[in-house]
């Protein structure tokens, strides 16, 4: 199994592959499609071999190019029931700030629209993602937003999407979410994401994180 990270400015956006397909996890801001697209080439692949695209969230960070990839691959998009509704309106969103940087950055943020999706398919708490044609298992963690998920690869590393941000100077060190519809909840997550001692942890901004830094998270 490899994870392939397509990386720009504003996000990052996930190709994993294994002997018996590939998808898609987060898609990046809108216009992000043809990097994708190129990885998936890099990595001796077509764009029919995309069986699913898992959104972790509904920001439009992750759920920019995802229509343009359901187009191109032929992949169902698949998102967790409490941010479905979000995903459906499209729009604006109010960002919650933990902090002062990202209340500093809300400004520049939140001015990003979401396109209104309709889903293919709606994640329960726990999924196994192989019943859709995808790799490992989703489960709930909501805090950064009602719906979020973090999908367990099998060789125990984690996409973690906004459930765990990396440093802005130091990226692989794990910190609470940016920002957070529910603080309280985020910080339940992220000691979710500690107990399975994952090995490596891939995250939205930033990242992969180092073990130890998600280690220190389980005493949160
Ligand atoms: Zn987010
Ligand atoms: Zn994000």
């Amino acid at each position: 199994m490899t994870v392939y990270t397509v990386k720009n400015v504003a996000s990052s956006a996930f190709l994993v592959t294994d002997e018996k397909g590939a998808m898609i996890v987060d898609t990046g801001v809108a216009g992000r499609a043809p990097a994708m697209l190129e990885q998936i080439a890099d990595a001796s692949l077509r764009p029919a071999d995309i069986r699913l695209v898992v959104l972790t969230h509904h920001h439009a960070d992750h759920s920019g190019s995802a229509l343009d990839l359901r187009e191109a691959t032929g992949a169902p998009i698949a998102i967790h029931r409490d941010d479905a509704d979000q995903l459906r309106r499209g729009g604006r969103v109010d960002l919650q700030p933990t902090s002062l940087l990202p209340r500093l950055m809300k400004a520049m943020l939140a001015k990003a629209e979401i396109p209104a999706i309709e889903p293919d398919i709606i994640l329960d708490d726990e999924e196994n993602l192989t019943r859709f044609g995808g790799i490992g298992r989703s489960f709930v963690t909501p805090g950064h937003t009602p719906g979020s998920v973090c999908i367990l690869l099998p060789d125990n590393s984690i996409l973690a999407g906004d459930a765990l941000s990396g440093g802005l100077m130091r990226a692989r060190i794990a910190r609470k979410p940016m920002f957070a519809t529910d603080l309280d909840a985020a910080v339940r997550s992220m000691r979710a994401v500690a107990d399975h001692a994952p090995t490596a942890v891939y995250v939205g901004h930033g990242g992969p994180l180092a073990a130890p830094s998600v280690a220190a998270l389980r005493t949160l």
